[in-house]
């Protein structure tokens, strides 16, 4: 009874002027890649053509890390890579699409994968965060670079700052998602220091520099969230303090909130406190499909100053990008998981069309 007359009231109530005045169309239409092999350029610049007009994809974000020739650093690169002339065409391609390329590699963690080490920490073992240890990478997620030592960021950024050249990009995807190997005993730098400021530092500096040169940082959200509080856990969120890094953290970074098996409001989450946000799915398409339904909620309910930091959505792969290419394209050699998520792209873009 009580409740019923509070609802009354409610909808009595004269309209406020801050209530949202967001428009019903999605700003942000994206689609995560892996960037393409030099052998796959062919099917990439096709690919990029056809698709990404079809489908109604404005935003297209290319993992690079190192694999592309930088002119920096030469040594630091993971073959096969592709080259400078390479890079530049496909961002004139995806250009000449209608969407914008933001590019990325992933600092901080993701250093390795499985027993590969990649480039960076192969060229300069110095930078490991825990050099040395965990031969073959046994026992651990991925490496990390060490976030204090004197040399690291001079490298880097120089690989960040020849990318965004290269892709004339004023937009950069640093990753820094599931740092596991941060504050290690093993670095002499590190040892005993406050892990969310060490998180927050690195963020800060990559923030500042490029903002430096007029590009905005955008970058995976689940360091931000606190897995115990959530309930969420330690991958897609933060089980050792870095969320309480997110005070310190400008509000022009924009935040990739990853979620594939449940649909976490959490974008919601990070736009009442400031940041732009986008949902990001994979796999499944009934996921995606509510968090849209929750952004869409949003930009309608929130006030005006909150609806237009929802974003919209980035559809994530993790297939490769032949993988996701050929399964989008129906060919029978695509695996399951990449069938899968080319579905649920298919689903989410054709629910993204309607506004
Ligand atoms: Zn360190």
């Amino acid at each position: 009874m009580r409740r019923r007359q509070f609802l009354q009231s409610v909808t009595l109530a004269p309209v406020s002027p801050a209530a949202a005045s967001a428009s019903p169309r999605i700003p942000l239409r994206g689609l995560h890649l892996a960037a393409p092999r030099p052998a796959d350029m062919e099917l990439a610049q096709r690919f990029f053509e056809e698709v990404l007009p079809k489908e109604g994809v404005n935003t297209l974000f290319l993992e690079f890390n190192y694999g592309f020739r930088n002119r920096r650093f030469p040594k630091i690169v993971d073959e096969p890579a592709l080259s400078p002339e390479q890079v530049r065409s496909l961002a004139r391609t995806v250009r000449n699409a209608g969407a914008k390329l933001i590019p990325q590699i992933n600092l901080l963690g993701h250093q390795s994968w499985a027993k590969t080490t990649f480039a960076l920490l192969r060229t300069h073992p110095e930078f490991d965060e825990s050099p040395g240890l965990y031969p073959e990478n046994e026992g651990i997620y991925c490496r990390s670079y060490c976030p204090r030592h004197p040399n690291v960021h001079e490298v880097v950024l120089g690989l960040v700052d020849d990318l965004c050249e290269l892709c004339d990009a004023h937009d950069f995807h640093a990753g820094l998602d599931e740092v596991f190997l941060l504050a290690e005993e093993a670095c002499p730098r590190c040892r005993g220091a406050n892990k969310a400021e060490l998180f927050g530092g690195e963020v800060r500096l990559i923030h500042d520099h490029l903002a430096g040169r007029g590009t905005t940082l955008w970058m995976w959200a689940d360091r931000f969230l606190d897995g115990a509080a959530t309930g969420i856990g330690k991958w897609e969120a933060s089980l050792d303090n870095t969320h309480m890094a997110l005070p310190s953290i400008p509000k022009d970074v924009i935040m990739c909130d990853w979620h594939y098996e449940a649909a976490h409001p959490t974008a919601i989450w990070f736009a009442l406190h400031g940041f732009r946000t986008a949902s990001c799915p994979w796999r499944k398409a009934s996921v995606a499909l509510r968090q849209l339904d929750q952004i869409r909620a949003a930009r309608r309910d929130a006030t005006s100053v909150v609806a237009d930091r929802l974003l919209g959505m980035i559809q994530t792969t993790w297939v490769g990008f032949t993988q996701f290419a050929k399964a989008y394209s129906g060919e029978k050699d695509a695996s399951p998981q990449a069938r899968e998520t080319a579905a649920c792209f298919r689903e989410l873009f054709k629910d993204l069309r309607r506004g």
